[in-house]
């Protein structure tokens, strides 16, 4: 535990008073020069970096007209100011949404606007100095880029953009943040977050292997570099080893196996996380999408589907096909990608799954709705699919299910806390103030109805809790896969294999 206050859960949320420069100290870690060149950034801060980091924001703004108008339109109406997470958890004033936007619409004025070169101080216009790229550091590694705010705001601006063009700015200069783009330099050498090679790939997946069939008796394989397999399944690298992730791929394995699946993990491509969307960078985004595209041409799959990780289905549903398609030569029955909820879901609709519920009558529970999967993306073809669905196939192998309150959910979830590039224990302070209103809607349904388990699809969403739940006087193992609990309920026939 570490020295610092664990906010109090009320019984309602409040909005809280402000405490100026609560957070002021909070700072990741700043990546070292081999960090930065292994995804093409310059080491240390670059000779002239005002001007550069100027630049740099005028590109970024002419290359997107979304950013201009961000920047442009906010009215200071102030319906975001309560709406973020780590507003709510650390009454920092600069964590509002509108506060932290301003940190780089003030740059943006002083040198893209008329008012702000010739009337600065009239319209908050600032300099380009180390102070403002100081706060820059600190405060858009304060937001999740959850994009909850932007769910408030009546213009719809999008906070996560601003952050993610600041950050990319700051790379560009030489400022990078040690966690993310170590994670996303292991990702270009090796194939996955965690620089796991192959062959302790392959070990792991012989020991589930091995672990399913004393657990059930049956042959559940998990193929690895399969040429030929149907499916492709990309799915975060955390599943592999992490509690409670690896649940969740044990889960997948099983319904594959039940629907008689033919599918393969690749070693090349052994990652669905892609960091450089934290970050901001297009080019880093690209090149980590490449690989799938590489592993799907070279195993000859017909159709990819994707594991449990929120920010990984955002930039597959969302950009996979302009990063890196068209993905022409995958079968155009299947939607490209496919989430392994909509997989799975797809089965029991058409009565393809048995389940037996009262393997999980033990748990009540709840689910836990992860930002990027929620508000920047969709699942199967019904609006609202990517809150469905997952409910759907939750409720399939559960008895005792509680939604959460209604304005914590779908939509206007809240953020676990972690997401963003912000999982990492140089910002635990934030992490644990941050995941405060989570916990408290997490709170009432334990009060209310018993809930005991919280189910997430997403793989820093699951790791963020089994870190913070103990702040809140939870057990640290309430937190679990969806596919956790379709491991637990599915009935597998041995006489099939
Ligand atoms: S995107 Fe999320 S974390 Fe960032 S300011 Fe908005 S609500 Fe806060
Ligand atoms: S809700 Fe939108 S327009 Fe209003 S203050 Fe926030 S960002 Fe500006």
């Amino acid at each position: 535990m570490a020295d610092f206050q664990t906010p109090a859960l009320r019984e309602y949320p409040i909005i809280p008073l402000l405490h100026e420069g609560t957070m002021a100290h909070s700072r990741p870690f700043v990546a070292k020069p081999e960090h930065q060149a292994s995804v093409g950034f310059p080491g240390e801060l670059v000779e002239n970096w005002e001007q550069k980091a100027v630049d740099k924001l005028g590109e970024l703004v002419s290359k997107s007209r979304a950013l201009q108008v961000f920047l442009d339109s906010c009215v200071k109406c102030g319906a975001c100011t309560d709406k973020c997470h780590y507003y709510l958890g650390t009454e920092d004033p600069k964590n509002m949404p509108v506060a932290r936007q301003d940190l780089l619409r003030s740059v943006y004025r002083r040198y893209f606007t008329f008012a702000g070169k010739y009337f600065p101080k009239l319209v908050g216009a600032r300099d380009m100095t180390k102070d403002v790229l100081d706060e820059w550091y600190t405060y858009f590694h304060q937001c999740s880029q959850c994009r909850r705010c932007s769910v408030f705001c009546p213009y719809g601006i999008d906070t996560a953009e601003i952050s993610m063009a600041a950050r990319d700015v700051m790379d560009h200069v030489g400022l990078g943040q040690k966690y993310s783009n170590e994670i996303i330099g292991k990702l270009h050498k090796i194939g996955n977050n965690l620089g796991l090679p192959e062959p302790a790939l392959r070990d792991t997946l012989e020991g589930l292997e091995e672990d399913v069939k004393d657990e059930t008796g049956v042959d559940v394989k998990f193929p690895l570099d399969v040429k030929g397999a149907d499916i492709l399944l990309i799915t975060p690298s955390a599943d592999f080893f992490a509690e409670p992730h690896i649940d969740g791929l044990i889960g997948y394995a099983k319904v594959f196996h039940a629907a008689g699946a033919s599918w393969t993990i690749s070693s090349y491509a052994s990652e669905a996380a892609n960091f450089s969307m934290f970050i901001g960078s297009h080019d880093n985004l690209r090149k980590v999408a490449l690989r799938i595209r590489k592993a799907a041409l070279d195993l000859g799959v017909k159709r990819i589907i994707f594991g449990e990780c929120g920010h990984a289905w955002r930039v597959a549903y969302s950009f996979l096909n302009t990063l890196a398609g068209p993905f022409e030569f995958l079968d155009p029955k299947y939607p490209v990608p496919q989430h392994i909820c909509e997989y799975t879901y797809d089965l029991i609709q058409r009565g393809k799954l048995n389940f037996d519920k009262s393997a999980n009558d033990n748990l009540v529970v709840t689910f836990h709705d992860s930002c990027n999967v929620s508000r920047a993306s969709r699942m199967g073809d019904m609006p609202g699919g990517q809150f469905k669905i997952p409910r759907e196939v939750i409720k399939a192998c559960v008895n005792n299910f509680h939604d959460m309150a209604p304005d914590t959910i779908n939509e206007s979830t809240y953020c676990c806390g972690g997401g963003g590039g912000l999982l990492t224990d140089d910002l635990m302070e934030l992490r644990v103030k941050g995941a405060m209103p989570r916990m408290q809607a997490l709170k009432e349904v334990v009060d209310e109805h018993g809930v005991n388990h919280v189910a997430a699809i997403c793989a820093i969403c699951k790791s963020q809790y089994t870190k913070v739940l103990p702040y809140y006087k939870f057990e640290m193992d309430m937190i679990g896969s969806v596919h956790g609990l379709v491991s637990k309920a599915i009935r597998l026939n041995p006489v099939n294999d």
